[in-house]
Protein backbone atom coordinates (compact mmCIF):
# COMPACT_ATOMS: atom_id res chain seq x y z
CA UNK A 1 0.00 0.00 0.00
CA UNK A 2 0.95 3.53 -0.69
CA UNK A 3 -0.10 6.54 0.37
CA UNK A 4 0.97 8.76 -1.88
CA UNK A 5 1.55 12.98 -1.92
CA UNK A 6 0.30 13.27 1.50
CA UNK A 7 0.79 16.55 3.96
CA UNK A 8 1.36 15.27 7.72
CA UNK A 9 0.74 18.61 9.79
CA UNK A 10 1.07 16.87 13.78
CA UNK A 11 4.55 15.86 13.06
CA UNK A 12 6.44 17.06 15.87
CA UNK A 13 10.01 17.60 14.38
CA UNK A 14 9.39 20.69 11.58
CA UNK A 15 11.28 19.37 8.19
CA UNK A 16 11.22 21.84 5.08
CA UNK A 17 9.29 19.27 3.03
CA UNK A 18 5.64 20.14 3.13
CA UNK A 19 4.26 17.01 1.24
CA UNK A 20 5.56 13.13 1.53
CA UNK A 21 4.57 9.78 0.11
CA UNK A 22 4.35 7.25 2.87
CA UNK A 23 4.48 3.33 1.71
CA UNK A 24 3.18 0.45 4.10
CA UNK A 25 4.63 -2.57 4.21
CA UNK A 26 2.57 -5.26 6.35
CA UNK A 27 0.55 -3.12 7.58
CA UNK A 28 3.72 -0.80 8.77
CA UNK A 29 5.48 2.34 7.45
CA UNK A 30 8.14 1.14 5.78
CA UNK A 31 9.38 4.12 3.71
CA UNK A 32 8.37 7.70 3.77
CA UNK A 33 9.82 10.39 1.70
CA UNK A 34 9.44 14.05 -0.06
CA UNK A 35 6.93 13.31 -2.67
CA UNK A 36 7.15 14.23 -6.49
CA UNK A 37 3.54 14.77 -6.83
CA UNK A 38 3.88 13.36 -10.01
CA UNK A 39 -0.14 13.55 -10.74
CA UNK A 40 -0.09 16.69 -9.65
CA UNK A 41 -3.31 16.58 -7.74
CA UNK A 42 -4.54 18.24 -4.23
CA UNK A 43 -2.13 16.63 -1.55
CA UNK A 44 -4.31 14.48 1.30
CA UNK A 45 -4.33 14.79 4.75
CA UNK A 46 -2.99 13.03 7.52
CA UNK A 47 -4.04 13.33 11.11
CA UNK A 48 -4.30 11.28 14.60
CA UNK A 49 -8.09 9.81 15.23
CA UNK A 50 -11.18 11.52 17.34
CA UNK A 51 -11.07 11.13 20.81
CA UNK A 52 -14.64 11.07 22.86
CA UNK A 53 -12.99 11.63 26.38
CA UNK A 54 -16.72 11.97 27.76
CA UNK A 55 -19.97 10.26 25.76
CA UNK A 56 -22.78 8.73 27.17
CA UNK A 57 -23.56 5.54 25.43
CA UNK A 58 -27.23 4.28 27.26
CA UNK A 59 -28.55 7.68 26.39
CA UNK A 60 -27.80 9.12 23.14
CA UNK A 61 -30.76 10.08 20.65
CA UNK A 62 -33.57 9.66 23.14
CA UNK A 63 -35.26 12.91 21.49
CA UNK A 64 -34.21 12.19 17.87
CA UNK A 65 -33.88 8.54 17.64
CA UNK A 66 -36.44 9.10 14.57
CA UNK A 67 -38.05 5.79 15.09
CA UNK A 68 -41.76 4.41 15.38
CA UNK A 69 -42.00 2.67 19.07
CA UNK A 70 -42.78 -0.59 19.09
CA UNK A 71 -43.18 -3.64 21.44
CA UNK A 72 -39.66 -3.13 21.69
CA UNK A 73 -39.12 0.59 21.12
CA UNK A 74 -40.36 2.47 23.94
CA UNK A 75 -41.98 5.91 23.10
CA UNK A 76 -40.30 9.10 24.65
CA UNK A 77 -42.21 11.51 22.60
CA UNK A 78 -43.65 13.12 25.56
CA UNK A 79 -39.99 13.75 27.58
CA UNK A 80 -39.55 16.70 24.76
CA UNK A 81 -37.67 19.58 27.00
CA UNK A 82 -40.60 22.11 27.89
CA UNK A 83 -38.30 24.64 29.85
CA UNK A 84 -35.12 22.94 28.82
CA UNK A 85 -34.07 23.22 32.97
CA UNK A 86 -31.58 21.20 34.31
CA UNK A 87 -34.14 20.22 36.75
CA UNK A 88 -36.37 19.09 33.76
CA UNK A 89 -33.30 17.18 32.47
CA UNK A 90 -32.66 15.06 35.33
CA UNK A 91 -36.31 13.84 35.88
CA UNK A 92 -36.93 13.50 32.37
CA UNK A 93 -34.13 11.63 31.93
CA UNK A 94 -34.85 9.37 34.96
CA UNK A 95 -38.57 8.84 33.47
CA UNK A 96 -37.03 8.08 30.26
CA UNK A 97 -34.64 5.40 32.41
CA UNK A 98 -37.47 3.36 33.54
CA UNK A 99 -38.53 2.80 29.66
CA UNK A 100 -35.24 1.25 28.60
CA UNK A 101 -35.30 -2.06 26.83
CA UNK A 102 -32.33 -4.47 25.56
CA UNK A 103 -33.57 -3.58 21.72
CA UNK A 104 -33.94 0.07 22.62
CA UNK A 105 -30.75 0.72 24.16
CA UNK A 106 -28.47 -1.76 22.02
CA UNK A 107 -29.96 -0.18 18.99
CA UNK A 108 -29.17 3.95 20.40
CA UNK A 109 -25.90 3.04 21.88
CA UNK A 110 -24.87 0.91 18.22
CA UNK A 111 -25.79 4.01 16.07
CA UNK A 112 -23.77 6.42 18.78
CA UNK A 113 -21.05 4.10 17.61
CA UNK A 114 -20.94 4.07 14.07
CA UNK A 115 -21.64 7.93 13.60
CA UNK A 116 -18.32 8.16 16.02
CA UNK A 117 -16.84 6.17 13.80
CA UNK A 118 -17.88 7.56 10.66
CA UNK A 119 -16.92 10.75 12.40
CA UNK A 120 -13.40 9.43 12.43
CA UNK A 121 -13.65 8.63 16.20
CA UNK A 122 -11.24 5.61 17.05
CA UNK A 123 -11.08 5.57 21.04
CA UNK A 124 -14.02 7.03 23.59
CA UNK A 125 -14.65 6.91 26.90
CA UNK A 126 -18.29 5.82 27.26
CA UNK A 127 -20.60 6.61 30.28
CA UNK A 128 -23.08 3.46 31.29
CA UNK A 129 -25.41 4.40 33.83
CA UNK A 130 -26.31 1.53 36.44
CA UNK A 131 -28.84 2.59 39.47
CA UNK A 132 -31.91 1.07 41.21
CA UNK A 133 -33.96 2.25 38.06
CA UNK A 134 -32.11 0.64 35.25
CA UNK A 135 -30.32 -2.45 36.88
CA UNK A 136 -27.12 -3.64 35.24
CA UNK A 137 -29.02 -4.05 31.91
CA UNK A 138 -27.26 -0.51 30.11
CA UNK A 139 -23.75 -2.13 31.35
CA UNK A 140 -24.73 -6.01 29.67
CA UNK A 141 -25.19 -3.56 26.52
CA UNK A 142 -22.65 -2.10 26.59
CA UNK A 143 -20.32 -5.14 27.02
CA UNK A 144 -21.66 -6.16 23.94
CA UNK A 145 -21.29 -3.17 21.92
CA UNK A 146 -17.94 -2.70 23.17
CA UNK A 147 -17.00 -6.31 21.88
CA UNK A 148 -18.82 -6.22 18.48
CA UNK A 149 -16.96 -2.94 17.52
CA UNK A 150 -13.91 -3.56 18.96
CA UNK A 151 -11.77 -3.75 15.55
CA UNK A 152 -13.23 -0.30 14.81
CA UNK A 153 -13.12 1.20 18.03
CA UNK A 154 -11.49 1.51 21.72
CA UNK A 155 -14.74 1.67 23.92
CA UNK A 156 -13.50 2.19 27.46
CA UNK A 157 -16.51 1.79 29.58
CA UNK A 158 -17.23 3.94 32.53
CA UNK A 159 -19.23 2.46 35.19
CA UNK A 160 -21.13 5.56 36.28
CA UNK A 161 -23.67 6.50 39.09
CA UNK A 162 -25.33 9.70 37.69
CA UNK A 163 -28.15 9.55 40.79
CA UNK A 164 -27.57 10.05 44.56
CA UNK A 165 -25.24 7.17 45.77
CA UNK A 166 -25.07 8.84 49.65
CA UNK A 167 -29.07 10.54 49.62
CA UNK A 168 -32.11 10.52 48.77
CA UNK A 169 -34.39 7.24 49.60
CA UNK A 170 -32.38 4.83 46.51
CA UNK A 171 -28.91 6.30 47.84
CA UNK A 172 -28.05 2.98 49.08
CA UNK A 173 -29.66 0.84 46.52
CA UNK A 174 -28.32 3.13 43.82
CA UNK A 175 -24.15 2.04 45.36
CA UNK A 176 -25.22 -1.24 46.01
CA UNK A 177 -26.14 -1.75 42.54
CA UNK A 178 -22.81 -0.08 41.05
CA UNK A 179 -20.62 -1.99 43.94
CA UNK A 180 -21.69 -5.33 42.58
CA UNK A 181 -21.30 -4.49 39.23
CA UNK A 182 -18.00 -3.81 39.51
CA UNK A 183 -17.49 -6.83 41.14
CA UNK A 184 -19.34 -8.96 38.42
CA UNK A 185 -18.25 -7.29 35.27
CA UNK A 186 -14.68 -6.15 36.69
CA UNK A 187 -12.98 -7.43 33.49
CA UNK A 188 -15.06 -5.36 31.22
CA UNK A 189 -15.11 -1.66 33.42
CA UNK A 190 -12.06 0.53 33.27
CA UNK A 191 -13.89 3.73 34.80
CA UNK A 192 -15.83 4.88 37.47
CA UNK A 193 -17.65 7.68 37.24
CA UNK A 194 -20.13 9.79 40.33
CA UNK A 195 -22.14 12.68 39.80
CA UNK A 196 -20.90 14.49 43.80
CA UNK A 197 -22.99 17.56 42.74
CA UNK A 198 -26.63 15.66 42.70
CA UNK A 199 -26.15 14.63 46.68
CA UNK A 200 -28.59 16.65 48.57
CA UNK A 201 -26.12 18.35 50.50
CA UNK A 202 -22.25 19.04 50.80
CA UNK A 203 -21.31 16.70 53.52
CA UNK A 204 -23.07 13.66 51.04
CA UNK A 205 -21.36 14.88 47.91
CA UNK A 206 -17.79 14.65 49.77
CA UNK A 207 -18.70 11.18 51.33
CA UNK A 208 -19.45 10.37 47.42
CA UNK A 209 -16.33 11.68 46.27
CA UNK A 210 -14.30 9.75 49.18
CA UNK A 211 -16.67 6.79 48.27
CA UNK A 212 -15.31 6.87 44.73
CA UNK A 213 -11.55 7.63 45.17
CA UNK A 214 -11.57 4.46 47.30
CA UNK A 215 -13.42 2.16 45.19
CA UNK A 216 -11.73 3.20 41.73
CA UNK A 217 -8.25 2.73 44.06
CA UNK A 218 -9.81 -0.97 45.20
CA UNK A 219 -10.82 -2.10 41.74
CA UNK A 220 -7.68 -0.35 40.09
CA UNK A 221 -10.03 1.71 37.29
CA UNK A 222 -9.90 5.17 36.39
CA UNK A 223 -11.52 7.68 38.47
CA UNK A 224 -13.91 10.60 36.48
CA UNK A 225 -16.13 12.95 37.86
CA UNK A 226 -19.04 14.85 36.99
CA UNK A 227 -18.58 18.14 39.10
CA UNK A 228 -18.91 21.51 39.92
CA UNK A 229 -22.12 22.12 37.31
CA UNK A 230 -23.21 25.20 38.42
CA UNK A 231 -22.60 29.35 38.25
CA UNK A 232 -22.93 29.79 41.94
CA UNK A 233 -20.78 32.22 43.19
CA UNK A 234 -17.99 30.44 44.94
CA UNK A 235 -17.23 31.16 48.72
CA UNK A 236 -14.83 30.52 51.51
CA UNK A 237 -17.63 28.68 53.26
CA UNK A 238 -18.71 26.55 50.29
CA UNK A 239 -15.92 26.35 48.07
CA UNK A 240 -16.29 24.67 44.24
CA UNK A 241 -15.43 20.56 45.03
CA UNK A 242 -12.81 20.12 42.93
CA UNK A 243 -10.62 21.44 45.76
CA UNK A 244 -11.97 18.61 47.98
CA UNK A 245 -11.03 15.98 45.09
CA UNK A 246 -7.49 17.05 45.52
CA UNK A 247 -7.70 17.12 48.71
CA UNK A 248 -9.43 13.68 48.98
CA UNK A 249 -7.23 11.93 46.15
CA UNK A 250 -3.86 13.25 48.57
CA UNK A 251 -5.70 11.68 51.72
CA UNK A 252 -6.48 8.22 50.20
CA UNK A 253 -2.80 8.29 48.22
CA UNK A 254 -3.92 7.57 44.86
CA UNK A 255 -0.22 8.93 43.86
CA UNK A 256 1.32 6.21 45.70
CA UNK A 257 -1.49 3.42 45.06
CA UNK A 258 -2.78 4.14 41.33
CA UNK A 259 0.65 5.96 40.40
CA UNK A 260 0.29 8.02 37.04
CA UNK A 261 -1.51 4.60 35.19
CA UNK A 262 -4.51 5.97 36.52
CA UNK A 263 -5.93 9.46 35.52
CA UNK A 264 -8.19 11.28 37.67
CA UNK A 265 -10.98 13.29 35.24
CA UNK A 266 -13.29 16.27 35.82
CA UNK A 267 -16.34 17.40 33.59
CA UNK A 268 -18.33 20.24 33.63
CA UNK A 269 -16.52 22.21 36.06
CA UNK A 270 -18.41 25.40 34.89
CA UNK A 271 -18.12 26.99 38.69
CA UNK A 272 -14.54 27.32 38.04
CA UNK A 273 -14.97 29.73 35.41
CA UNK A 274 -16.24 32.22 38.51
CA UNK A 275 -13.18 31.90 40.39
CA UNK A 276 -10.42 34.91 39.81
CA UNK A 277 -7.66 35.05 38.66
CA UNK A 278 -5.52 34.61 41.49
CA UNK A 279 -7.89 31.25 42.85
CA UNK A 280 -7.84 30.14 39.44
CA UNK A 281 -3.49 30.23 39.65
CA UNK A 282 -3.60 28.94 43.31
CA UNK A 283 -5.44 25.60 41.98
CA UNK A 284 -3.81 25.19 38.66
CA UNK A 285 -0.22 25.74 41.13
CA UNK A 286 -1.89 22.89 43.36
CA UNK A 287 -2.45 20.73 40.28
CA UNK A 288 0.91 20.65 39.32
CA UNK A 289 2.70 20.79 42.24
CA UNK A 290 0.19 17.42 43.68
CA UNK A 291 1.96 15.44 40.60
CA UNK A 292 -1.70 13.95 39.93
CA UNK A 293 -2.76 13.05 36.35
CA UNK A 294 -5.59 15.41 36.28
CA UNK A 295 -7.62 16.53 33.69
CA UNK A 296 -10.30 18.72 33.14
CA UNK A 297 -12.97 17.89 30.32
CA UNK A 298 -14.91 21.19 29.02
CA UNK A 299 -17.96 19.77 27.61
CA UNK A 300 -19.41 23.17 25.65
CA UNK A 301 -22.45 21.75 23.38
CA UNK A 302 -24.11 20.74 27.29
CA UNK A 303 -22.93 23.45 29.06
CA UNK A 304 -23.72 26.25 26.87
CA UNK A 305 -27.62 24.74 26.69
CA UNK A 306 -27.86 24.32 30.60
CA UNK A 307 -25.98 26.87 32.19
CA UNK A 308 -26.63 30.94 32.57
CA UNK A 309 -30.17 30.80 32.24
CA UNK A 310 -32.64 33.54 33.61
CA UNK A 311 -33.36 33.25 36.86
CA UNK A 312 -37.40 32.57 35.72
CA UNK A 313 -39.06 31.78 32.76
CA UNK A 314 -40.24 35.46 32.49
CA UNK A 315 -37.36 37.08 32.84
CA UNK A 316 -35.40 38.55 29.57
CA UNK A 317 -31.95 38.65 30.11
CA UNK A 318 -29.92 38.80 26.68
CA UNK A 319 -26.75 39.18 28.41
CA UNK A 320 -25.64 35.28 29.56
CA UNK A 321 -22.72 33.77 30.32
CA UNK A 322 -20.85 31.36 28.12
CA UNK A 323 -20.83 29.40 31.47
CA UNK A 324 -18.45 26.46 30.32
CA UNK A 325 -14.66 25.84 31.15
CA UNK A 326 -12.22 28.30 28.88
CA UNK A 327 -10.20 24.72 27.90
CA UNK A 328 -7.11 26.83 25.42
CA UNK A 329 -6.85 28.86 28.30
CA UNK A 330 -6.09 26.13 31.19
CA UNK A 331 -3.93 24.74 28.82
CA UNK A 332 -2.11 27.95 28.11
CA UNK A 333 -1.95 30.20 30.51
CA UNK A 334 -2.79 27.84 33.55
CA UNK A 335 -0.29 24.85 32.48
CA UNK A 336 -3.09 22.23 33.37
CA UNK A 337 -4.52 19.21 31.44
CA UNK A 338 -8.02 19.87 29.48
CA UNK A 339 -9.73 18.35 26.54
CA UNK A 340 -13.44 19.06 25.18
CA UNK A 341 -16.32 16.52 24.70
CA UNK A 342 -19.27 16.01 23.20
CA UNK A 343 -20.84 14.68 26.40
CA UNK A 344 -24.65 13.99 25.28
CA UNK A 345 -26.89 13.81 22.05
CA UNK A 346 -30.39 14.35 21.13
CA UNK A 347 -31.53 14.05 25.13
CA UNK A 348 -32.99 16.07 27.41
CA UNK A 349 -29.57 17.61 28.48
CA UNK A 350 -28.19 18.57 25.03
CA UNK A 351 -31.39 17.93 22.84
CA UNK A 352 -29.20 18.71 19.81
CA UNK A 353 -25.91 17.81 17.59
CA UNK A 354 -24.38 14.74 16.28
CA UNK A 355 -21.63 14.00 18.76
CA UNK A 356 -19.20 14.84 15.88
CA UNK A 357 -16.07 16.22 17.75
CA UNK A 358 -14.28 18.37 14.91
CA UNK A 359 -18.02 20.38 15.34
CA UNK A 360 -17.42 20.89 19.25
CA UNK A 361 -13.54 21.66 18.20
CA UNK A 362 -14.71 24.23 15.35
CA UNK A 363 -17.39 26.06 17.85
CA UNK A 364 -14.92 26.19 20.12
CA UNK A 365 -13.19 29.00 17.69
CA UNK A 366 -15.99 30.73 18.60
CA UNK A 367 -16.81 29.91 22.24
CA UNK A 368 -13.09 30.52 22.80
CA UNK A 369 -12.51 33.32 20.80
CA UNK A 370 -9.41 31.52 19.87
CA UNK A 371 -8.88 31.83 16.30
CA UNK A 372 -5.30 31.87 15.77
CA UNK A 373 -3.66 28.77 13.97
CA UNK A 374 -2.14 27.51 17.07
CA UNK A 375 -4.73 27.43 18.52
CA UNK A 376 -6.70 25.37 16.04
CA UNK A 377 -3.56 23.00 16.57
CA UNK A 378 -4.78 23.21 20.48
CA UNK A 379 -8.59 22.64 19.73
CA UNK A 380 -7.71 19.55 16.81
CA UNK A 381 -5.86 18.25 19.79
CA UNK A 382 -8.62 18.98 22.73
CA UNK A 383 -10.63 16.17 20.56
CA UNK A 384 -7.54 13.53 19.77
CA UNK A 385 -4.37 13.29 21.67
CA UNK A 386 -5.43 15.69 24.60
CA UNK A 387 -8.71 13.62 25.15
CA UNK A 388 -6.77 10.14 24.75
CA UNK A 389 -4.35 11.34 27.34
CA UNK A 390 -7.27 12.52 29.91
CA UNK A 391 -8.61 8.75 29.26
CA UNK A 392 -5.34 7.06 30.04
CA UNK A 393 -4.37 5.97 26.29
CA UNK A 394 -1.11 6.91 24.63
CA UNK A 395 -0.65 10.80 23.67
CA UNK A 396 2.00 12.47 23.88
CA UNK A 397 3.28 14.42 20.87
CA UNK A 398 5.47 11.88 19.15
CA UNK A 399 2.80 9.56 19.15
CA UNK A 400 1.24 11.21 16.48
CA UNK A 401 4.45 11.06 14.00
CA UNK A 402 4.50 9.39 10.88
CA UNK A 403 7.54 7.51 11.35
CA UNK A 404 9.26 4.34 9.77
CA UNK A 405 7.89 1.08 11.61
CA UNK A 406 5.26 2.48 12.65
CA UNK A 407 1.38 1.31 12.23
CA UNK A 408 -1.06 3.51 10.91
CA UNK A 409 -3.77 2.19 11.87
CA UNK A 410 -6.59 4.49 13.16
CA UNK A 411 -5.11 7.73 11.42
CA UNK A 412 -7.76 9.84 9.31
CA UNK A 413 -6.89 10.35 5.71
CA UNK A 414 -8.52 13.51 4.69
CA UNK A 415 -8.95 13.56 0.89
CA UNK A 416 -9.65 16.52 -0.90
CA UNK A 417 -11.99 16.42 -3.76
CA UNK A 418 -10.91 19.20 -7.13
CA UNK A 419 -14.63 19.96 -7.94
CA UNK A 420 -18.09 20.51 -6.07
CA UNK A 421 -20.45 19.24 -8.92
CA UNK A 422 -23.99 20.06 -9.22
CA UNK A 423 -27.01 20.32 -11.64
CA UNK A 424 -26.60 23.83 -13.58
CA UNK A 425 -29.48 25.73 -15.06
CA UNK A 426 -28.86 23.70 -18.03
CA UNK A 427 -30.38 20.27 -18.53
CA UNK A 428 -27.17 18.79 -20.12
CA UNK A 429 -24.56 20.34 -18.38
CA UNK A 430 -23.23 20.68 -14.79
CA UNK A 431 -22.06 23.65 -12.43
CA UNK A 432 -18.36 22.69 -11.53
CA UNK A 433 -17.10 24.73 -8.71
CA UNK A 434 -13.45 24.42 -7.71
CA UNK A 435 -13.52 22.95 -4.22
CA UNK A 436 -11.88 24.47 -1.03
CA UNK A 437 -8.97 22.59 -0.18
CA UNK A 438 -8.09 21.50 3.14
CA UNK A 439 -4.53 21.91 3.52
CA UNK A 440 -3.64 22.33 7.52
CA UNK A 441 -5.46 21.77 10.45
CA UNK A 442 -7.30 24.78 10.43
CA UNK A 443 -9.07 24.10 7.58
CA UNK A 444 -10.64 20.58 9.01
CA UNK A 445 -14.08 21.06 9.79
CA UNK A 446 -17.37 18.79 9.82
CA UNK A 447 -18.11 17.87 6.73
CA UNK A 448 -21.20 16.08 5.05
CA UNK A 449 -21.85 12.54 4.90
CA UNK A 450 -20.12 11.91 2.07
CA UNK A 451 -16.93 12.72 3.95
CA UNK A 452 -13.99 12.48 2.31
CA UNK A 453 -12.40 11.51 5.74
CA UNK A 454 -11.26 7.83 5.92
CA UNK A 455 -9.78 5.83 8.81
CA UNK A 456 -6.81 3.82 8.46
CA UNK A 457 -7.64 0.10 9.31
CA UNK A 458 -5.72 -1.89 7.86
ZN1 LIG B 1 -21.65 13.57 31.21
Amino acid sequence: MQINNVILPCQSSATDVDIWDIVITDGKVSQIRPSNNIAGEPPKLLLPALCHPHIHLDKPFILTSGRPSSNTQPDYSDLLPRTGSFEEALTNTSNAKERYTEDDLYLRGAQLLATSYEQGVTSLRAFVEIDHATGPLPLTIAIRLKSEFSHLLCVQICAFAQDPIFSTVHGEANRSIITSALGEYASSIQALGTTPYVEATREASLQNIEWAIATALQYDLHLDFHLDYNLALPSPSSPPLTFSVLELLKKHRWLDIAKASKTIVLGHCTQLTLLCDSDLQTLAKTVIQSGLPLHFVGLPNSDMFMMGRPSSAVEMIHSRPRGTLHVPSMIKDLGLSACIGVNNVGNAFTPFGSGDPLQAASWGVGIYQAGTVADAMMLYGCVSWLAKRAIGLEGSAEDNDVIEGKSLQGMLLIKNKEYIKMPSTSDRSELKILARKRMSIKDIVWDPPETTMRSIIE
